[in-house]
């Protein structure tokens, strides 16, 4: 495998994209234009779709215009914040030190759109019978609901594209799959009343409470009866409760109480059966609430699905991409990607990229310069590859 000196444009690159505050809060706009505008002086025009009130946008590119088809290299350009977290470095400073670059989305992955754009002069020039489209997304920290817009973009543009690279921190190692992640939020009305009234009431914190043991029960069901899937930290599918809200004083029977849970499904598991079973426990409970005030009821809200991701090892992107990285085996993640949504979509996936999941997210996120140069092998390669597989 080749294995030479990372290239200052490329770490020139990833500094430049770590140092511009893209946490999914804000707007990832100057860094869209900044790829947009380095793009445009190698006279590739970009195509960029808008969030609703035009704060983030999507960015895709094909580098190869006119070959048939393409291969994508996929990334998010947002980050997750870093309130609250220790830091011994600035988050926003880029800081090379001891072979490694410092910084919010060093690992969590801008290093790996960097290193993208870094070669899309090669990817420019190559012979390739194919084409690699840049398809950059915002959003995906928070439910991945740029990437979706940008699937449907590339098909309104006509592009069926081959193969699909995420290219989330693997530590380059091809990722085949993951679990999905899940999350909803359920309201209860009730009907309030002064506590010492509680037969004309319904208490929403007690229906919800009953909602809560019913998602236990349903986790407790998984681990008991799922069959298991080797290879994964848990190898069933998990579901929790991560918030609860209700209640405004001792005396008064609550009329709202609300709750936030997750599942995260494995490939192999049917989560629309999951949420389809919590919300006929609701359904159920219902009559006896309506039955003292009409008005009464459960509601649910998505807040986001990421699909499960499960790709093969005899997918011929994944070949590629072991053969790119130098890697023999394939691996499973444990966090969810836009692998999914691009797979589920038809498009063969696999998920490498540069850096560790273990320092994505954490304080002191870092890349390290050997991980980016390994990162820079596999472009390279790609670049010169003639047939996918
Ligand atoms: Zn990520």
């Amino acid at each position: 495998m080749e294995n030479t000196s990372l290239s200052p444009r490329a770490l020139e690159l990833a500094q430049t994209l770590v140092r511009m505050n893209t946490v999914s809060a804000n707007s990832n706009l100057a860094l869209i234009h900044f790829i947009r505008d380095e793009l445009k002086r190698l006279g590739v025009s970009a195509r960029l779709t808008y969030n609703a009130d035009k704060t983030k946008a999507n960015l895709f590119a094909t580098l190869g215009e006119g070959k048939p088809s393409g291969v994508i290299l996929s990334g998010h350009t947002d980050t997750v914040p870093w309130d609250g977290q220790d830091w011994s470095v600035d988050p926003l400073g880029a800081e090379v030190r001891d072979g490694k670059l410092f910084g919010r989305g060093s690992a969590d992955m801008k290093s790996f759109i960097a290193l993208a754009l870094a070669h899309a002069p090669l990817f420019l020039e190559s012979k390739a019978p194919f084409a690699i489209h840049f398809a950059f997304s915002y959003d995906e920290e928070v439910g991945c609901f740029g990437v979706k817009g940008l699937i449907a973009d590339m098909r309104d543009a006509g592009v069926s594209p081959l193969a699909c690279i995420v290219g989330e921190p693997t530590s380059m190692v091809p990722a085949i799959a993951h679990k999905g992640v899940y999350r909803y939020r359920c309201c209860v009305r009730g009907k309030e009343a002064h506590s010492s009234l509680t037969p004309q009431s319904v208490n929403a914190i007690e229906v919800a409470a009953r909602m809560v043991v019913k998602v236990r029960d349903m986790a407790d069901g998984f681990q008991r009866d799922e069959p298991r899937y080797e290879g994964f930290d848990v190898p069933f599918s998990t579901a929790s409760v991560g918030q609860f809200h209700g209640g405004i004083a001792d005396n008064v029977v609550p009329r709202d109480a609300e709750f936030r849970y997750e599942f995260r499904d494995l490939p192999t598991a049917d989560v629309g059966a999951m949420q389809a079973e919590v919300v006929g426990y609701a359904r159920s409970l219902e009559p006896m609430m309506k039955k003292v005030a009409p008005e009464t009821g459960i509601e649910f809200e998505t807040i986001c699905e990421i699909p499960s991701f499960l790709g093969s090892a005899a997918d011929q992107v994944t070949r590629m991409a072991q053969r790119l990285s130098g890697e023999q085996g394939t691996t499973l993640v444990a966090f969810g990607t836009e692998a999914g949504i691009f797979r589920k979509s038809g498009i063969p996936t696999v998920v490498c990229g540069p850096g560790s999941i273990l320092q994505a997210h954490q304080p002191d996120e870092y890349v390290s310069l050997e991980q980016l140069s390994r990162c820079q092998a596999f472009l390279r390669g790609l670049a010169a590859t003639q047939e996918i597989g």
